[in-house]
């Protein structure tokens, strides 16, 4: 018989992901979900074939309600819940309260029911910001909030650092350890997409018709969620206090719109040409959020390195090029977006 884990924010992106894997492995699977009368149709219409392996339990990360359910009975959970909206908030306290208690409520009652391991969704938001002089980093690498970072950035980084204090303190023999993702992309399977996808869908709908000076790192979901299952199959030693970015490369995004061309051109009638100038972006700053989060971009590297995880883990990262392919040619397919 194999084990049971529970996966936090099975509506999600990863998630979804994640589930996805472990119900592959014969994995029984327990899952949270925010409002489970809407939520869990649309699960078992994914899973259909699940049965009894996948259960829907309610919990918010904000209350104590659901949570000693949703984890009776699981040797280890993937926390991957925590809010991470395109828009930025008003009140930081908004992202930065589930995404610190959400994760110490999950430790707390997971290692109440037993649990032997933990695997944080953390990201490399918890890595890459902060420290203007770099552009290359690795697992060891701390995003410093003394120098002030955007609000999502900041409860990624406090979460995480907020869950490894308390697994020193109060479950010392936990296996503890985080999946640092850059930004996911890959296939999708609805139209509820994460923040990260709506980057190449606004690239091939049209809705950037310039593009501006600035660069991410990718990576596949498929990847993010195979890192998931594999921290949670390795042996202790391999993995407990460890951190694993899941990137393959950085791209600007002037790259992601050549490979968008050369390898999905028919969806790619939309996509832009000609650069934005940064005096455009600073000007179109001072009215629109979205240009705000682009400005404290512009002309950034933040290169973070996947080696560790791919050395440690065993993995080989999908290329960002089949990633962008997979996530467009899933985006058409869905009908999300019309080219
Ligand atoms: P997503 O699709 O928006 O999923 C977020 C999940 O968190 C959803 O299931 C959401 O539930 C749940 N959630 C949010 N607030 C909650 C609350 N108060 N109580 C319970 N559940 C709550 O985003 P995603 O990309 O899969 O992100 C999942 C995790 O990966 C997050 O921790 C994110 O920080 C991390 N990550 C993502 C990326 C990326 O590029 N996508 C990169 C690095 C790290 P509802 O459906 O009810 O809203």
């Amino acid at each position: 018989m194999t084990a049971t884990v529970l996966v936090t924010g099975g509506t999600g992106y990863i998630g979804g992901e994640v589930i996805d894997r472990l119900l592959a492995r014969d994995y029984t699977v327990h899952t949270t979900v925010r409002n489970k009368a809407k939520s869990e149709p649309k699960l078992r219409s994914r899973w259909a074939g699940a049965g009894e392996r996948l259960k829907v339990f309610q919990a918010d990360l904000l209350s104590d309600e659901g949570w000693a359910e949703a984890n009776a009975g699981c040797s280890a959970v993937a926390h991957v819940a925590s809010p991470f909206p395109l828009r930025v908030p008003k009140n930081k306290d908004e992202l930065i309260i589930p995404a610190r208690e959400g994760t110490l409520r999950a430790l707390e009652f997971a290692t109440a029911a037993g649990a032997q391991r933990f695997v944080q969704t953390s990201s490399a938001a918890a890595i890459a910001y902060g420290q203007p002089d770099k552009d290359h980093f690795t697992h060891l690498d701390w995003t410093d909030l003394t120098a002030g970072v955007p609000p999502y950035i900041e409860s990624k980084t406090v979460a995480e650092r907020a869950a490894r204090d308390w697994v020193a303190i109060h479950a010392p023999d936990l296996i503890f350890c985080s999946i640092n993702p850059v930004a996911v992309f890959g296939p999708v399977h609805d139209d509820d997409m994460s923040t990260s996808v709506e980057i190449v869908k606004k690239l091939i709908d049209g809705s950037i018709p310039l593009i501006p000076n600035m660069g991410i790192c990718v990576t596949d979901v498929r990847d993010v969620a195979e890192a998931h299952v594999r921290a949670i199959e390795a042996p202790a030693e391999k993995v407990r206090g460890e951190r694993f970015p899941t990137s393959e490369k950085f791209l600007w995004i002037s790259e992601m719109a050549a490979i968008i061309r050369q390898r999905v051109p028919e969806h790619a009638g939309k996509v832009p040409h000609r650069a934005m100038p940064n005096w455009l972006v600073r000007v179109l700053a001072l009215f629109l959020d979205e240009m705000k989060q682009i400005k404290s971009e512009l002309g950034n590297v933040r290169d973070v390195s996947g080696k560790h995880t791919e050395d440690v883990l065993g993995m080989r990262f999908i290329p960002a090029e089949e990633t962008l392919d997979a996530t467009i040619r899933s985006l058409v397919a869905k009908g999300i977006v019309k080219v």
